[in-house]
Order: structure tokens, then C-alpha cells, then sequence
């Protein structure tokens, strides 16, 4: 089976299309600027030269036009016609309560992804955007969505409310949703297979550390508890998101600074977290080098993530009565050996030794730990593309065998 994944964003697409037999990519690119000047596609072929085109796309019908004329380009593309691609599976980032699974699109799950909207308000509309132009750019194709949300529709009210009155909860929705859900659980299907233990007798501490960062418990497969929240706001300090904050600095920020409750939301999602702190960048790569150069605020901005991502890990132990693994992964969590060196440091009375040796190793899904410490610490590349094939895969034979 070859499945069309699809990741549309407010001004782009990314896609992957991969051929199920063996999971084997057989192509990927990048739609950017959907709706603004210099619209841009990079699509690559895989044994192919990569190839961009700069045109005009005004909205995602446009930007998923692009897409499939360069899948089906006689020259650079991959399939001969759209009849090769048996399904599409789409990401989208909020299920609310009702999805804790994949689903195959029909009206309702449409209408539903409609009513979610107002959750996740910069996200969805996207998301619905990019399998409309799909269904009418590619009527055979069955579609699937996959929801970053789904994975912690496991967490119970206990981990999952906010202690604010009950009946904002039951009219508006207003609870811990959690996010990056498709990689929490690639990364504990991947650790069980790494650790060669069935995943339901694990318990795993996760980190999925890139620009947008979270960590969540997963007991017996199951998340259990995660650090984002109503929003992806919530939890550990990231790139440019200020993470778990006193919600009352949102009224100070606003009334000394003059500003609506809009533009401070925007300063603790845009301008905040390790960029805010450091005034230097949110890119690790830069804030690491201005470390090593004496930068002080570049400095305290590196240890208050780790310490933060520490705190989870901690809390996270607490809750699950120990844990097995902690796994890294994300741009941070991969590559960054210098980041994982400050979270796992002084960890050691909780059982946690990281091998500075094997800490500098490269490669996709390595041991960091060593072999006496108690609770292992892997670190691996996390796919959530594949994940999302998978569960178009398996979701499209289950109907299409009835
Ligand atoms: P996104 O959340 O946008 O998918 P990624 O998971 O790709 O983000 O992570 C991007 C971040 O990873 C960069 O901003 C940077 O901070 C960090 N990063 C990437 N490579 C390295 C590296 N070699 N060393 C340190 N940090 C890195």
C-alpha cells in the first residue's frame, strides 16, 4: 500500500509518501508561504535530485495542486499517476475528547474536526483546509486523521483537570489535552522494541524536545500524565513558549506594559521561553555558542530548560512509582548531548546514570546510559509521519476487508 502523509500548517504542507510494504520513503517535500508572496515547493524524489519551484498558491487547494503534480511530475516525481497512492492519512492537531484514535473521514468526523476548532484555533482550520483540497483533488483516495491530541485521551480527570471551577470543564472544554501524541507513542513503541520489552509492562518517561517541547508518563503503553496542556503553551520552557508560568503575570505583564490579553498571549508564545531569556536565539546551536563565548543570560536560559524538563522527569517518577526509560528525542533530544548531559546530571540516587561516552555517540536510536543504571536513558529519531501511515495502513484494510 502507498500512503500520501500529509502535515498542512497555516502557511504550509509538509509530505511524505511512503510505500507500506516495507515503510520505505518514496518521496517528501515542503509547500511554504501558502498565501503570501515567494509561495515555494521543494519536493524530493527519493535516488532523485531535489527540485524547487517557485509558484503562486493562494490557499491549500492551491498549495495541494502542487503537491501532487510534483508527486506525478514525468521526470522528478514518484508515481506515474494518482491511482498508485492507495490512501492519505493526515495529521491534525486537535481531537478534542471524542477522537483517542485515529479515524477514517467521513462527514461527521469532519463536522467534528469543525467543532474542535475553537480549541485549537491557529491549527485545525489548516488541518480542515488540507483534506478538503484532498477529497476534491483525489476522490478515490480514502483519507485518515491522525490527531496529536488522541495518544492522552488515556489520562484520567486527575492528571487531566485544572483546579479552577468545574463548569468551565463541562460547558468550554477548558482541561489538559496534551500534545505531540503521535511522537509520545512512536517513541514508546520504538523504546519497547529497543529494550526488547512488551510495551505494556513499561513505564516510560518521554521527551520530545524541538522548538515545541513535552514529556509524558506512559504507563503500560498508555499516556499517563503530559506537560503541554489546554494548549501548547503549558509545561516545559521552550524555544520561544514560556512554558508553566503564575498566570497572574499575564495581568501584570498587561497593565504596565499596556497591552491586550491577545498581545501578551502572543509575547508568551513568540517571544518567551529560552529566546525571551537570552535575548540571543531559540535555537540551541546558537545559545550554546554564545554559552561557550561567556554569555551569561545565554547560559541561565540552557540550564532553566533542563531544569525544567529535570522537574517533569522528577514528578514523573513520583507519580508512576519509578520508570524504566527515559526516552529523548526531537531536535534538542537528538542532537543536543550537551542538553541531555544537564538533564540527566546528579540524577543517580534516583537511578538515572547517563555514560558520558555513550552520550557522544551518533545514530537513530542508541543506549545513553550505563549498564548499571536503573533506569535507562535511549535516545532515537521520532517519526510521526510513519506513525500516521501506520494507522491510515491499518485503518484502510480493516474497512476496505469488510
Ligand atoms: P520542531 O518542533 O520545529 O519540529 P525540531 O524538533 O526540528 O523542531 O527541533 C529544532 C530545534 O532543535 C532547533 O531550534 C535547535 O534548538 C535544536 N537543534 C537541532 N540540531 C541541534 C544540534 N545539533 N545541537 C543542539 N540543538 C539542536
Amino acid at each position: 500500500m502507498i500512503v500520501l502523509v500529509i502535515n498542512c500548517g497555516s502557511s504550509s504542507i509538509k509530505y511524505q509518501l511512503l510505500n507500506m510494504e516495507d515503510e520505505s520513503l518514496i518521496a517528501k517535500g515542503l509547500v511554504e508561504r501558502i498565501g503570501i508572496e515567494g509561495s515555494v515547493i521543494s519536493h524530493t524524489t527519493t535516488g532523485k535530485e531535489k527540485v524547487v519551484k517557485e509558484v503562486p498558491m493562494k490557499d491549500h487547494n492551491d498549495g495541494i495542486e502542487q503537491v501532487i503534480a510534483a508527486l506525478t511530475d514525468p521526470e522528478t516525481g514518484a508515481v506515474k499517476s494518482l491511482d498508485e497512492i492507495d490512501a492519505i492519512g493526515h495529521r491534525v492537531v486537535h481531537g478534542g475528547e471524542k477522537y483517542n484514535t485515529s479515524v477514517i473521514v467521513n462527514e461527521q468526523v469532519l463536522k467534528d474536526l469543525e467543532d474542535c476548532v475553537s480549541l485549537a484555533p491557529l491549527h485545525n482550520p489548516p488541518n480542515i483546509a488540507g483534506i478538503k483540497a484532498c477529497m476534491k483533488l483525489m476522490p478515490n483516495a480514502p483519507e485518515v486523521v491522525a490527531f496529536d491530541t488522541a495518544f492522552h485521551q488515556t489520562i484520567k480527570p486527575v492528571n487531566y483537570l485544572y483546579a479552577i471551577p468545574y463548569e468551565y470543564y463541562q460547558k468550554y472544554g477548558i482541561r489538559r489535552y496534551g500534545f505531540h501524541g503521535l511522537s509520545h507513542m512512536f517513541m514508546a513503541q520504538e523504546a519497547s522494541k529497543m529494550l526488547n520489552i512488551d510495551v505494556d509492562d513499561l513505564k516510560l518517561i518521554t521527551c520530545h524536545l524541538g522548538n515545541g517541547a513535552s514529556v509524558t508518563a506512559i504507563k503500560h503503553g498508555r499516556s499517563f500524565d503530559t506537560s503541554m496542556g489546554y494548549t501548547p503553551l503549558e509545561g516545559l520552557v521552550m524555544g520561544t513558549r514560556c512554558g508553566d508560568i503564575d498566570p497572574a503575570v499575564i495581568e501584570a505583564i498587561a497593565e504596565k506594559e499596556g497591552k491586550s490579553l491577545e498581545e501578551v498571549l502572543a509575547i508568551l508564545n513568540k517571544e518567551s521561553g529560552v529566546l525571551g531569556v537570552s535575548g540571543v536565539s531559540s535555537d540551541f546551536r546558537d545559545l550554546e555558542a554564545a554559552m561557550a563565548e561567556g554569555n551569561t543570560r545565554a547560559k541561565i536560559a540552557v540550564e532553566l530548560f533542563a531544569r525544567r524538563v529535570k522537574f517533569y522527569i522528577g514528578a514523573y517518577i513520583a507519580e508512576m512509582n519509578g520508570a524504566d526509560a527515559i526516552v529523548f528525542t526531537g531536535g534538542i533530544g537528538e542532537n543536543d548531548k550537551l542538553m541531555r548531559e544537564l538533564i540527566c546530571k546528579n540524577m543517580g540516587n534516583m537511578g538515572v546514570k547517563l555514560d558520558p561516552a555513550k552520550n557522544n555517540q551518533k545514530g537513530d536510536a542508541v543506549i545513553l546510559s550505563t549498564d548499571d543504571s536503573k533506569i535507562k536513558v535511549l535516545k532515537l529519531a521520532t517519526n510521526e509521519e510513519l506513525v500516521i501511515a501506520r494507522d491510515t495502513k491499518e485503518l484502510v484494510e480493516k474497512e476496505f476487508s469488510r
